[in-house]
């Protein structure tokens, strides 16, 4: 089955294309469609399914994809659950039109928890699978951890540097990418829709 990933994000796609191995991944920019989104959902629900629904109306009447759209973010306890939904534009300069760089991003995140002994967060993925106007499927995962001190770590992308695995002594960016996918939320949210997939090719 050919997947259609809503979403312009080459390290979603490294991520998705390791775990739906028995598809072919391909981002709308490979099939010259121009796709953006506006998040103006209240919910990573109501922002994931928004981008399949959009990609899917950009799409030539007849094209036969499985469009996989996913909204995801960080939920941090000790700020009431944000960023949330606002996981990308948190910081913002202009409300989110100009996205801050992720090391300015988690910089500020660190400043705002300051000293917070409670330093619990998690990640949060909405994954959709969408096969035509009224037929989809949800999966939606979460991800545990602590905001560390400090940044540390290359690897991974986003909020990765200051998500502190207590498990691992580690921050997700410290992890290599397979490890990462098999416990972090979008890693269980595609594994979800994976099986969602094979039973539809099936069908
Ligand atoms: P969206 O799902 O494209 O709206 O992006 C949500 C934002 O949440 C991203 O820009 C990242 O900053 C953050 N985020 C989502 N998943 C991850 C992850 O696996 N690691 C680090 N940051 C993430």
């Amino acid at each position: 089955m050919t997947v259609l990933l809503a979403t312009n994000n080459d390290h979603k796609r490294r991520e998705l294309a390791q775990i739906l191995t028995e598809h072919h991944v391909v981002l709308p920019r490979e099939i010259e469609i121009d796709f953006s989104f506006e998040e103006s959902g209240t919910t990573f629900f109501e922002n994931a399914v928004g981008k399949a629904r959009v990609l899917f109306d950009l799409l030539p009447a007849g094209d036969d994809f499985a469009i996989v759209a996913d909204d995801s973010g960080l939920c941090v306890n000790a700020l009431g659950g944000a960023p949330g939904i606002y996981s990308a534009r948190y910081g913002s300069p202009d409300g989110g039109t100009t996205e801050l760089p992720a090391a300015e991003r988690n910089a500020r995140l660190l400043g705002e928890l300051g000293d917070a002994t409670n330093r619990d967060a998690h990640f949060v993925c909405c994954m959709v699978a969408l096969f035509s106007a009224d037929r989809y499927a949800v999966v939606q995962e979460t991800f545990e951890g602590r905001i560390s001190r400090e940044p540390s770590g290359s690897g991974g992308f986003g909020y990765d540097p200051i998500f502190f695995l207590p498990e691992r002594g580690m921050t997700v960016a410290e992890l290599p990418d397979d490890e990462k996918n098999r416990i972090s939320h979008r890693g269980k949210a595609a594994r979800g829709i994976a099986a969602i997939l094979n039973v539809v090719a099936a069908q």
